[in-house]
């Protein structure tokens, strides 16, 4: 009996980290296995509360959340990384220290498992959501679970579950350093079910220098089973990386084979899906533009000219 337990708890993290290695599931970002078929694969992912969505900022409401607090995210004591190429992305799962996220409107600590990437086959595609209608080259979600559940897979089945931190990426000059911590060691896993581990580095070294602004809305995960379980908080504020440092993610070789007849990893993206009656909160307000900063400096210098006037 619990030889059978072992056994079965086994087969299903296996199935769970290599699902294609026993066709347990077939989906994928092509062909007959592509996001369009895979309410076949989980009929949650037909289901009207799907992420990623398309944030239109005209329709955000303002929404007073406190700042998120990163625990643990500027510490290497105790961290374990190892990052693995399960198939479909890169994955840097997280371990050994009580990294954690609170805050940001969420009624309870979520502890921090793993992050990965969504990518394009060129700069001009591959992240999830998109903004105004504008997709970004790359897209980084960090997961965390409700600190009461026991893990990714147990929060999975309930509704609080998960909250996932979304970041865009955008095209620079400048290497980013702490994404090539991520880049050097791609090489390492470059065919689908390989893993190495990393030496441990400050996971705030791949934030962007703000964390202040997120949208903020309730959606699913991305990829299937697509359960409706997940906090999403969107960050505006980018980061920046090269083109060539992008370029190493689509040397990882996927499980499928992709629409140039090989199987360099690339558009493991999931078409925006409907918002349905969903809403679309922010803490800060995303229509206020350079304009109005401008307004107000001309309004503040002509109070200032007044004064002087006044005064001399
Ligand atoms: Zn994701």
């Amino acid at each position: 009996m619990d030889f059978l337990k072992v056994f079965t708890g086994a087969f299903v993290a296996f199935v769970q980290l290599f699902p294609y290695a026993v066709g347990a599931s077939s989906w994928g970002y092509f062909g007959s296995d592509g996001p369009s078929h895979w309410s076949d694969v989980s009929a949650t992912c037909g289901m009207s509360s799907q992420s990623p969505i398309n944030i239109v900022s005209i329709d955000t409401i303002m929404s007073s959340m406190d700042a998120f607090t990163l625990s643990k995210f500027d510490t290497t004591t105790g961290l374990s990384l190892n990052m693995v190429n399960n198939g479909h992305t890169a994955q840097l799962n997280i371990d050994g220290a009580a990294v954690k996220v609170s805050g940001g409107g969420l009624t309870a600590d979520y502890n921090t498992a793993q992050l990965h990437f969504h990518w394009g086959k060129t700069d001009a595609e591959g992240s999830e959501h998109t903004v105004d209608g504008t997709r970004f080259p790359m897209e980084m979600h960090i997961v965390n679970y409700r600190a009461t559940y026991t893990s990714v897979s147990d929060a999975a089945g309930h509704s609080d579950g998960l909250a996932v931190l979304g970041f865009f990426f955008e095209i620079g000059n400048t290497s980013h350093p702490g994404i090539q911590k991520i880049v050097d060691v791609l090489s390492s896993i470059t065919d689908a079910g390989t893993n190495t581990t990393v030496t441990p580095f400050m996971l705030n070294e791949l934030l962007p220098s703000s964390l202040d602004n997120f949208y903020r809305y309730s959606g699913s995960l991305t990829t299937p089973n697509c359960n409706e379980v997940v906090t999403w908080s969107v960050f505006p504020q980018s980061i920046k990386i090269t083109s060539s440092q992008m370029a190493v993610f689509r040397t990882l070789q996927s499980v499928e084979q992709n629409d140039d007849g090989n199987h360099n990893m690339y558009n493991n993206y999931r078409p925006v899906q409907a918002m349905g009656s969903r809403k679309l909160y922010a803490n800060f307000n995303p229509n206020a533009g350079a304009r109005p900063s401008v307004h107000l400096s001309l309004s503040l210098l002509a109070l200032l000219s007044c004064i002087l006037s006044r005064m001399f």
